[in-house]
């Protein structure tokens, strides 16, 4: 476990401690000059039961330190700006670096959620023509931006769909939710207070009309579909679904996550979707994984649009804008509006991109997704013959007399200087490697991984335990991925069990 990787020369820094260890007593980042203030208690000014006592744990250093500590351990890692990161259902692509640069103007990143609305109608503005552009490409009939995530703006679909059947009375208890669905869906749905009714997807991947037929009842509030579901497959048949539910007083919700496969090709409002929701900082660009941020606005038809959460930018009759709560809203998920910085993103990336350069984006990211599929589909398993349209779905079957796994696979890439692609998810694909190029990777970059996950299939054959002990090149070789994550070891080779070994 302590072996160093063999072909990167001892470096001093290669044990990088933390922040804590390197602390040295009285060290400090910036020296102030001497306070032209009078000196007062401190009492006088923070109350003694509102202080924090100690605070003897926080460590002490120097600007340098910290800016060495934290460049050294981003160099142990892996990035979207160092190359391919094909994660499927995260959509990993390229951040244009002109988001940064307007989301840093004083006007847009200096300022509070009490200011007055009178002295942001600028920020106002720029929401109420997020919200514009997104009935536009959704087809919906307005949209809050209010949650804070994909997930987030999950649960305000599922809440709204709560609320529209509590407002005429009924209280059904189940949503269909397909076996290829997020796993956020079913999270949601029961947090929301539903319980889950699984439709088993058909052989082509997509959903089967006669288990809706079968599973539908006066008992159903509606149903959740991915679009395009989780095997990268659009579901062909969304509009007699959404009829169906209809008909029967229940509600379509649409999880738009993935909307980067067909944003200005096709639009969810006319495929009778009632609620959706999108990932802002998937299909419109914001550097994102490890955690956030994002935003997941919520798009509604006028079915449910009187329950939409937060507040919704509304223009006066004098030009003016100001935020208001829809008539029969679910509420707040989260302080304040929303998550502005990324709205800011979205609007640029989406103004920069126009309405041709959006489509674009959908037809260039199943363009590359097709292409590793046509590249792979013979040294890998293909889950589904059905087309696919962002991503794509192998599994490691062609491996299996070799004792190679998908998870091996995935380490192995890494030898190959690739983030691995999303594993073992979809459940319904045995040894999944779900894979997702995003539109702005270029052909030599696909060239590149298609050749390493060549090699790595040859390897599989011809010397199995090097792609089984995988990887042999990065800082932190193969772990025990349940230790890993039941007795998460934050330190770098830790001292304790070195000693213990
Ligand atoms: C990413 C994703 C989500 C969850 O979004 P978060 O912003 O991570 O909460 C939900 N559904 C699908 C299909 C996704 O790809």
């Amino acid at each position: 476990m302590t072996d160093r990787p063999s072909t990167t020369p001892e470096i001093a820094w290669r044990n990088e401690p933390l922040l804590f260890e390197r602390s040295r007593p009285g060290r400090v980042g910036v020296m102030l000059p001497p306070s032209g203030v009078e000196e007062r208690p401190l009492d006088e000014l923070i109350p003694a039961e509102l202080r924090r006592g100690d605070l003897e744990e926080l460590p002490e250093l120097s600007e340098v330190d910290v800016i060495r500590h934290f460049t050294r351990i981003s160099r142990k890692n892996y990035a979207i700006d160092l190359g391919l990161y094909p994660l499927g259902s995260c959509t990993m692509k390229h951040n244009p670096r002109i988001n940064e640069e307007v989301v840093r103007y004083p006007g847009l990143s200096q300022i509070h959620p009490y200011q007055p609305e009178e002295t942001v109608q600028g920020c106002l503005e720029l929401m109420w023509h997020l919200e514009r552009v997104l009935v536009e490409l959704t087809g919906m009939q307005r949209v809050s931006l209010h949650p804070s995530a994909g997930a987030q703006g999950e649960l305000a679909g599922v809440l709204m769909i709560r609320k529209a059947l509590e407002a005429r009375g009924e209280n059904r208890r189940y949503l269909l939710i397909p076996d290829s669905a997020h796993g956020t869906n079913p999270a949601s749905a029961y947090m929301a207070g539903f319980q889950v009714k699984e439709l088993v997807s058909n052989d082509r991947g997509t959903i089967d009309l006669e288990e809706v037929v079968r599973e539908m009842s006066d008992e159903v509030a509606g149903a959740m579909i991915t679009v395009p579901n989780t095997l990268g497959v659009f579901e062909d048949q969304i509009v007699e679904i959404a009829d169906m539910l209809h008909e029967k007083g229940a509600f379509l919700y649409c999880d738009g996550a993935n909307f980067n496969a067909y944003v200005g090709k096709a639009r969810p409002g006319q495929m009778g979707v009632d609620v959706l929701h999108m990932n802002l900082h998937k299909t419109f660009t914001t550097p994102h994984g490890g955690g956030g941020p994002g935003a997941g606005p919520v798009a509604a038809s006028h079915r449910l649009a009187d329950h939409l959460p937060g507040s919704l930018v509304e223009r006066a009759e004098d030009g003016t804008f100001r935020l208001r709560t829809p008539s029969d809203s679910i509420g707040r998920l989260r302080s304040f509006s929303s998550q502005f910085g990324i709205l800011t993103r979205a609007l640029c990336y989406i103004l920069s991109m126009g309405g041709r350069g959006l489509a674009q984006v959908a037809e260039n990211a199943v363009l590359n997704a097709n292409y590793l599929r046509k590249a792979l589909e013979g040294t890998y398993h293909l889950a589904h013959e059905t087309p696919s349209l962002h991503e794509v779905v192998f599994s490691d079957r062609t491996l299996a007399d070799t004792g190679v796994t998908t998870l091996d696979v995935a380490k192995r890439l890494m030898d190959y200087g690739f983030h691995p692609p999303t594993i073992y998810f979809p459940l319904i694909v045995h040894g999944a490697l779900m894979i997702e190029p995003t539109e702005t990777e270029g052909k030599e970059e696909l060239d590149a991984f298609v050749a390493a996950m060549k090699a790595i299939a040859r390897e599989a054959r011809e010397s199995p335990e090097l792609v089984r002990e995988a990887p042999h090149e990065t800082p932190v070789r193969r772990c025990d991925e349940a230790r890993a994550a039941r007795q998460p070891v934050l330190r770098w080779w830790p001292a304790e069990e070195e000693a213990a070994e």
